[in-house]
Parts: C-alpha cells; sequence; structure tokens
C-alpha cells in the first residue's frame, strides 16, 4: 500500500463520476482547488451509461416506430415496407454516441485540471481514502456514488434483468414483462410496447405513478387502455420458475400466471453507500442507506458532503448537477449561503406520450392550503397532431392554483409535447405565476402547450 503524499493531498477529493460529483469536481476545479475525482467505472455515471442517455436514445426510436404506424398513413404518408427496428444497429449507435460523451468529460475533467483517478475508494480514515492499494488524503471530501438497481427478493427474483441489462441487450426480446408501476418501468414498457415487443407491464397498486398528480395517473392510464398497451395492475409477483424452453412463468398473489421471454424488474433503487467504509467517517446513514445531509449537502461529518441520488433526494441529473455545483461554488468560491431549493423542480418522464410535472400536486396543495384555498383548472383534448387521424391521442393538463390571486403552484401534464414545453412553464411558476400571468400571455397557435394558457 503506497501512503499518502503531498502529491496525493488534494483541496477536494470526490467520488463518484457521474452528474453530480464531475458537476461539483468541475466547478471546484474552475476556481482554483486542488481536486481528485475517483471513478470505478465509466466516466458519466448513471445518467451517461445506464440512465437518462442511453434511455432517451431508445424513447427516440420507439416514438419514429409509433410515429410511423399510428399516424403516417392517416397523414398520407405511402411507405412502401413496413419499417423495421435494426436492433443492433440501434444499439452499436447508441453505444457509439456514449464514448463520445466519455471523451467529452474527460476533456472537461482536464481542462479545469481535476485529476482522474481509476478504480474503488474505501474510507481509511475520516480524510483518507485508498483506490487501488494507494491513498489519497483531502481536506474535504464529496460523496456522489449514486445508487443501482434492486431486485425484488422473491423466489425467483434472480431471473431476467434490471434497467442496466436493458442496455445490455442484442436483440429485441418477442415478449417482455416489466415489473414496477414507477418512472423507470413506465418508461421502459413504453419503450418496448413502441419496438411492437409484446409487452405487459405489471403493477402492485391501483395505477402507476403513486405519489403523482392523479391527472397524470388516470391520464397514463386511459392513454394505455385506449392503445391497446398491457398495463396490470394490482399485480404482485410472488415467484418467477424457468421453464424448459428458457421463457419465465410468473406467478401472481391473485393465483394468475403470465409466460414470457424476459422479465425486467424496476422495482427500485438501492444508494451505493455499502462498500465505502463509512463507519471509520461519522457520516450518518438513514435505514435504507441513503446519506443524511443537511439543506446545504453537509452529512454528518464535518468535512464530508453529499450530493445526487446517494442522498435519496429527487434522483434526477440536473438535480445533482445543480446541488453539486452549488456545493462547490459555497466551499470555494465564497457563496457561503448558496444551497439547493428542491421545491418546484420540473420532471418529465419519457412515456408515450410523455409526461410533465412540476410543484404540488392537487392532493398536496389541499393537504398544505385547505381545500377552499385550492382551485385546479384542467383541460382534456385531442391536440391537432392526431385531430385528423384515425387514432385520436388526448392530452390531459391540470393547474393547481392557491388563494385570492390563484398563484399556480402545480402544473401537471400528459400529452405529446409535454417533454419539451414543461421548462419554460416550471420558470414561471418559480418566479410565482398566477392564473392570470398565464391568461395575459399571448397563446402560441397551433399548438398543444397553449392549452395551458387558455384554460377556464
Ligand atoms: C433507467 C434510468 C433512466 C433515467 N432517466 C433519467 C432522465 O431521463 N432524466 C434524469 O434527470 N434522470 C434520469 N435518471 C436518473 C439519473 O441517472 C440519476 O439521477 C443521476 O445519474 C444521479 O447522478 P449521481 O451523480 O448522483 O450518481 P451516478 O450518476 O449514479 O454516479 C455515481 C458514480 O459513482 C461511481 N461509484 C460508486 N461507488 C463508487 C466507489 N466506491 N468508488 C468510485 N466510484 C464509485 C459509480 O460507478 C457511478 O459512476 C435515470 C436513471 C435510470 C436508472
Amino acid at each position: 500500500m503506497t501512503k499518502s503524499t503531498n502529491e496525493n493531498h488534494f483541496d477536494y477529493l470526490v467520488i463518484g463520476g457521474g452528474s453530480g460529483g464531475i458537476a461539483s469536481a468541475n466547478r471546484a476545479g474552475m476556481h482554483g482547488a486542488k481536486v481528485g475525482l475517483i471513478e470505478a467505472k465509466d466516466l458519466g455515471g448513471t445518467c451517461v451509461n445506464l440512465g437518462c442517455v442511453p434511455k432517451k436514445v431508445m424513447w427516440h426510436v420507439s416514438e419514429m416506430m409509433e410515429e410511423l404506424d399510428m399516424y403516417a398513413e392517416d397523414y398520407g404518408l405511402e411507405l412502401s415496407e413496413v419499417p423495421k427496428l435494426n436492433f443492433k444497429k440501434m444499439a452499436e449507435n447508441r453505444r457509439l454516441f456514449i464514448e463520445r460523451l466519455h471523451g467529452a468529460y474527460k476533456n472537461g475533467l482536464d481542462s479545469n485540471h481535476v485529476e482522474l483517478i481509476r478504480g474503488y475508494a474505501k474510507f481509511v480514515d475520516p480524510h483518507t481514502v485508498e483506490v487501488e492499494g494507494k491513498q489519497y488524503t483531502a481536506k474535504r471530501i464529496l460523496l456522489a456514488t449514486g445508487g443501482k438497481p434492486k431486485r425484488p427478493s422473491i423466489p425467483g427474483g434472480e431471473f431476467g434483468i434490471v434497467s442496466d441489462g436493458v442496455f445490455d441487450l442484442e436483440a429485441l426480446p418477442e415478449r417482455i414483462a416489466v415489473v414496477g408501476g414507477g418512472y423507470i418501468g413506465v418508461e421502459m414498457s413504453g419503450i418496448f410496447h413502441g419496438f411492437k415487443a409484446d409487452t405487459h407491464q405489471f403493477i402492485r397498486k391501483s395505477t402507476p405513478l403513486h405519489g403523482f398528480d392523479s391527472i397524470i395517473r388516470e391520464g397514463f392510464t386511459a392513454l394505455a387502455e385506449a392503445e391497446g398497451k398491457n398495463v396490470h395492475t394490482n399485480k404482485s409477483v410472488t415467484e418467477v420458475k424457468e421453464n424448459q424452453d428458457g421463457s419465465y412463468t410468473m406467478y401472481f398473489g391473485d393465483g394468475t400466471t403470465h409466460e414470457t421471454d424476459l422479465i425486467l424488474w424496476a422495482t427500485g433503487r438501492t444508494p451505493n453507500t455499502s462498500g465505502l467504509n463509512l463507519e471509520v467517517t461519522g457520516v450518518n446513514l438513514y435505514p435504507d442507506g441513503y446519506i443524511e445531509t443537511d439543506q446545504y449537502q453537509n452529512t454528518t461529518a464535518e468535512h464530508i458532503y453529499a450530493v445526487g441520488d446517494v442522498t435519496g433526494r429527487v434522483e434526477l441529473t440536473p438535480v445533482a448537477i445543480a446541488a453539486g455545483r452549488r456545493l462547490s461554488e459555497r466551499l470555494f468560491n465564497g457563496k457561503t449561503d448558496l444551497y439547493l431549493d428542491y421545491n418546484n423542480i420540473p420532471t418529465v418522464f419519457f412515456t408515450h406520450p410523455p409526461i410533465g410535472t412540476v410543484g404540488m400536486t392537487e392532493e398536496q396543495a389541499m393537504d398544505e392550503y385547505g381545500k377552499d384555498q385550492v382551485k385546479v383548472y384542467k383541460s382534456v383534448f385531442t391536440s391537432m397532431h392526431s385531430s385528423i387521424t384515425r387514432n385520436k391521442q388526448k392530452s390531459y393538463m391540470k393547474l393547481v392554483c392557491i388563494g385570492k390571486d390563484e398563484k399556480i403552484v402545480g402544473l401537471h401534464g400528459i400529452g405529446r409535447g409535454m417533454d419539451e414545453m414543461l421548462q419554460g412553464f416550471a420558470v414561471a411558476i418559480k418566479m410565482g405565476a398566477t392564473k392570470a400571468d398565464f391568461d395575459d400571455t399571448v397563446a402560441i397557435h397551433p399548438t398543444a402547450a397553449e392549452e395551458f394558457v387558455t384554460m377556464r
């Protein structure tokens, strides 16, 4: 084992080269700190390698296929052949794209003089970390180790794949069963349905996307029904058995079964905290393994901080980035009061059509402000995109307003274009826009977005 030398001493040592770690390391380097970034696998973490980026590539392909399948003909597009997905080519182009991103991240680190240290980090003492037998010390240490998918602990839970495995598939399964009603479950089942795999989604609860506004849950379910998607609710998998031909039989609590070629468990995630030897640091973990942090991303150990998924707060890339950058501004650029406000974070789920949500649900607003203080505006409509086609896809939108001045505290929707329209509305809501501000904004016609400024 090599002991730490001056060369191995840093102002800031960041563990985890994903969204939060890279952002924080670069920002600290920009302000002149001597920074080391430790990464065990590929640069970019979950988002770039096993999450947002490869998923969005597949979502685009799936959208294109649905567009051709469900709408093209009625717009007069004559396709001489039924388009076929070359899964291998899609996967290869996705890999090449991600490889380019790895290069871009490395260049970013180099230009901010951040030293990249490859390997798994483990604490030796509160200021010392060991990687591949070499010790590094630092004045301050950031934990940005993210999380990983979880399998259910049921007999046969070891069969099939978790979300990471989706990006290793070399061919499209003929039949796939997606288990889980969270955002990864709804996104993945949508992608495979668009790819024309025989897709079934199984959800333990009575609706998917538990905790999101009722218009999203109801809209998603109604669209799935209208478009023949197999979304099965109140279905708890109790066991999986492998059949002789390599397929699987899934057994449910209600006595029913389902046969499939591939199971994708979208049954939650767990933080990467177990191998870090955090016991020697004074960093407190919640019972589920997530790191306890205050609003400034301080852990319970004085010089150790945590950002991103490992803290279990709003597990999204831009959240990890924003928290990481703000932390470095606070530690290395004198902005001593800077922290990330976790309220009003806009979120999109890349379903077909996409879901967008920011702020409080109707239910949360009623709990917080009282029923009589909440006014809700809703719109369910067929957007122009599918008005002329046989498949009339509906959009669902809602504004949640409070008080006499009808301040908008929540905006939710599912419908074509919702992904791209949400960002601008999120700015308005963050700034405290009221319903009157929305009414006073001239609509953009013909769009689906105009519905948000013309609701009665
Ligand atoms: C399927 C899927 C789809 C998603 N889609 C979206 C999306 O569309 N939009 C969005 O905003 N978010 C999305 N997310 C969430 C997003 O990927 C995460 O919120 C984000 O990556 C969190 O960043 P992070 O820095 O906290 O952790 P990560 O990006 O997970 O990075 C952690 C890094 O730490 C490394 N590491 C762990 N332990 C050690 C150790 N001991 N030593 C050294 N290195 C270590 C890991 O190898 C990893 O590279 C998705 C996630 C999944 C799984």
